[in-house]
């Protein structure tokens, strides 16, 4: 591959060793191949010049071309500021600046010729446009007029020390400059079929695009790269599981699966839930591993179909686990799995990290022993000291926790791999589930068991804010209970917190007949726990938390939630907050609070919240409307790959065509050793190894 990796950056024109290290420190960027792949956030468009008198609406930032007809310092302290008229024949703008006011007066001359660039705003009560510190060019100076001119995302200490998009962008010429040599690393009959932008042009071009078009192809070439890496990787580890694992066969259904499924089962089975479980027993049957996601909107029951596949193990001999990640979600299934098979003879247990010393050794003596049936558990089932005699499935809930890495290790428990079903709640269009969990079979249980009283949601104003406390009241004297949540925003995390301890206060102040709970991610895990058990018994009749509560908690009790600052909140993670409640035969209620004034997209988002309880179709709104947002964030971390340029959310297309070259490349070179397709090779090896996001897997 080229030796970008190993080349050294503090030697590139214009870096030196100083800025080297604030690139490291900052952007963590350490060698020429990092660099390269700081790719530009956006463009600016700087082929139009535009005229004063044209400019109307909100506008972007653009340039004009003329001249300074006089400066003037206006204002006292911290509103002094320098004014200049600038005329292109057509209109006047002021041009103000707040800072570097005698520096600026001398540097720019009233009558010479300039170009500006920046964006204008309309001050109503002046009747006039004003533009702040725009950057201000003679109209010779290289790229002043030129093109699509790069932004970069550049951190606060670095724009301190003068370093801006330009800056940045003369750093990516001069080492594209001193790389004369950038091997192509696609496979050569992939570049050729596809037709793609060969690497080294795609990478100039990224950095200094000559037209929309150009920018284009050179984006698609990057994406693609990226895309197709891990679907390669992927699709790779998947054939040879496929070939190499063979499973557990569980032949038969026998009394255990049988005898709950006549006795034991409080309801019929909806359409959905039975298909998916044809679809396991399928997979099971095969003498072939099982890796299945099975993807269910919350409440649609997938605890059930988790658990008759577990009994189907226990048919055939074998054990069963299943891994939750948190205590409280553990222990909650294993109360719940235990009522259920509590007249079939099922030994179940649970281990987590509180489980104390003498009942941790007698589960791993009875795990040993294949007494123990069914073993429900944290983290702490995949630590070392636990073997089971005959591992046949574990069941993996809200599996985007756990990343692949834990997944493999949970393979290591048996001398014959576990079938592996994983669970999530957290809906994702087709081609996000490729690649994010590119290596399982997808299951998706697409309806609700009947009888549901859809979740009643309502926006909450701020001036109505005493109806909406009256009305919780209303629900806490029946007897309810109710969460209120606020966001959490890792900026400013102190500020956050802040709103929400005073929102604990107001609200046991406004209902001092109640006890209320207090929960939020940075407290000790022993005491997060306490606080969400107390409210799981009902104990606390109100929990005020941030967004710790979204995955998985079960409170039948709790039919009302209020989310404080709805518009902060992406619109799946609403969908995942909002199913904490209507988990009852009673109707419950989910109120948005926002502020009065809001942007028409806000309401537009928040509205949709309001007609829809379908996570599927809030999934896809939010891609559309807030590209990938949350739910890339929680996927990335299951991926092995470091994203720079490619998006899950967006790119399904690209996705789809990376996934079908890869089958044809896995095709004709299935372990990547033809000579042809050497660079490629290593150069997924290097995206594997420079990875850094493993270490974000808790
Ligand atoms: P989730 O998919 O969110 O994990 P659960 O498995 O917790 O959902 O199920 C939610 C509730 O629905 C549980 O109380 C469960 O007993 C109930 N349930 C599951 N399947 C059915 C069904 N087919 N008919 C009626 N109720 C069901
Ligand atoms: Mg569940």
């Amino acid at each position: 591959m080229n030796s970008l990796h190993g080349f050294d950056i503090q030697y590139i024109k214009g870096i030196g060793p100083t800025r080297a290290e604030m690139l490291r420190r900052h952007l963590d960027i350490r060698n020429a191949y990092d660099l390269i792949r700081h790719f530009p956030l956006h463009y600016v468009d700087r082929t139009n010049i535009y005229n004063v008198v044209d400019l109307a609406g909100d506008m972007p930032s653009i340039q004009l071309r003329g001249r300074f007809l006089n400066f003037r310092i206006l204002g006292e302290g911290a509103k002094r500021r320098l004014v200049g008229a600038f005329s292109d024949g057509t209109g006047i703008i002021e041009v103000v600046w707040f800072q570097g006011i005698s520096r600026i007066k001398d540097l720019y001359k009233v009558g010479n010729e300039y170009i500006i660039f920046g964006k204008p705003s309309y001050f109503d009560k002046l009747g006039r446009w004003s533009m702040s510190h725009p950057e201000v060019d003679p109209p010779s100076a290289p790229g002043a007029t030129q093109g699509l001119r790069p932004v970069y995302s550049i951190p606060d200490p670095m724009r301190r020390r003068g370093v801006t998009s330009r800056t940045v962008a003369g750093w990516m010429r001069a080492l594209l400059e001193a790389h004369p040599k950038i091997e192509d690393t696609m496979p050569p009959s992939t570049l050729k079929r596809l037709g793609m932008m060969d690497l080294k042009t795609a990478l100039v071009t990224i950095h200094s695009p000559a037209d929309a078009e150009e920018l284009n192809r050179a984006r698609l070439r990057l994406k693609f790269d990226e895309l197709f890496a891990i679907q390669v990787d992927m699709q790779r580890t998947s054939r040879g599981r496929k070939l190499s694992s063979q499973g557990a066969v569980f032949a038969q259904i026998g009394r255990f699966f049988n005898g709950f499924y006549n006795e034991c089962l409080p309801f019929e089975l909806t359409g959905a839930q039975k298909r998916v479980l044809r679809e396991i027993r399928q997979d099971v049957r095969t003498g072939r591993q099982m890796n299945r996601l099975v993807q269910g909107d919350v409440g649609s029951g997938k605890t059930v179909v988790a658990l008759m596949s577990m009994l189907m193990a226990l048919d055939n001999g074998y054990q069963a686990c299943m891994m939750a990640p948190t205590e409280i979600l553990a222990t909650q299934h294993y109360e719940s799995l235990r009522k259920m098979v509590a007249e079939l003879g099922v030994n179940i247990r649970l281990l987590t990290g509180s489980t104390r010393a003498k009942e941790r050794r007698e589960i791993h003596a009875q795990l040993q022993d294949g007494s123990l049936h069914i073993l429900v558990g944290t983290h702490a089932l995949i630590e070392d000291d636990v073997r089971f005699k005959n591992l046949g499935l574990a069941v993996i809930d809200e599996q985007h926790r756990f990343g692949v890495a834990q997944r493999a290790r949970l393979w290591g428990k048996a001398a014959m791999p576990p079938h592996v079903l994983v669970m999530t709640a957290t809906p994702i269009p087709r081609t996000l589930a490729m690649t994010v969990y590119g290596d399982l079979d997808v299951s998706v249980i697409n309806e609700l068991p009947p009888g549901r009283k859809p979740i009643v949601t309502i926006m909450g104003h701020e001036n109505r804010r005493y109806d909406v406390l009256r009305s919780l009241g209303r629900q806490l004297r029946k007897g309810y209970q109710a969460y209120i949540v606020y966001p959490l925003v890792h900026e400013n995390e102190k500020m956050d917190l802040m709103s929400l301890e005073e929102g604990y206060d107001y609200i046991r102040d406004v209902f001092r007949d109640y006890k209320v709970g207090f929960v939020h991610g940075k407290m000790k895990a022993s005491e997060k726990d306490y606080q969400m058990e107390q409210f799981v018994k009902g104990e606390t009749r109100i929990l005020v938390a941030t967004t710790v509560i979204e995955v998985g908690v079960n409170v039948p009790n709790a039919n009302t939630m209020i989310i404080e600052n709805a518009e902060r909140f992406g619109l799946s993670q609403l969908h995942q907050l909002r199913g904490r409640v209507g988990r009852g035969a009673d109707q419950s209620y989910c109120v948005l609070m926002a502020k009065d004034k809001m942007s028409k997209e806000t309401r537009r988002r928040l509205e949709l919240m309001t007609r829809t309880t379908d996570g599927f179709e809030i999934a896809e709104a939010d891609m559309k409307w807030r590209g990938p947002g949350d739910i890339e964030g929680t996927m990335q971390s299951g991926i092995p790959f470091d994203l720079k340029i490619a998006n899950l959310a967006t790119d399904g297309q690209i996705i789809s065509l990376a996934s079908q070259e890869a089958g044809v490349l896995l095709d004709a070179d299935p372990t990547l050793t033809l000579p042809e397709n050497r660079l490629f090779a290593r150069a997924l090896q290097l995206a594997r190894d420079s990875d850094r996001s493993w270490s974000r897997i808790s």
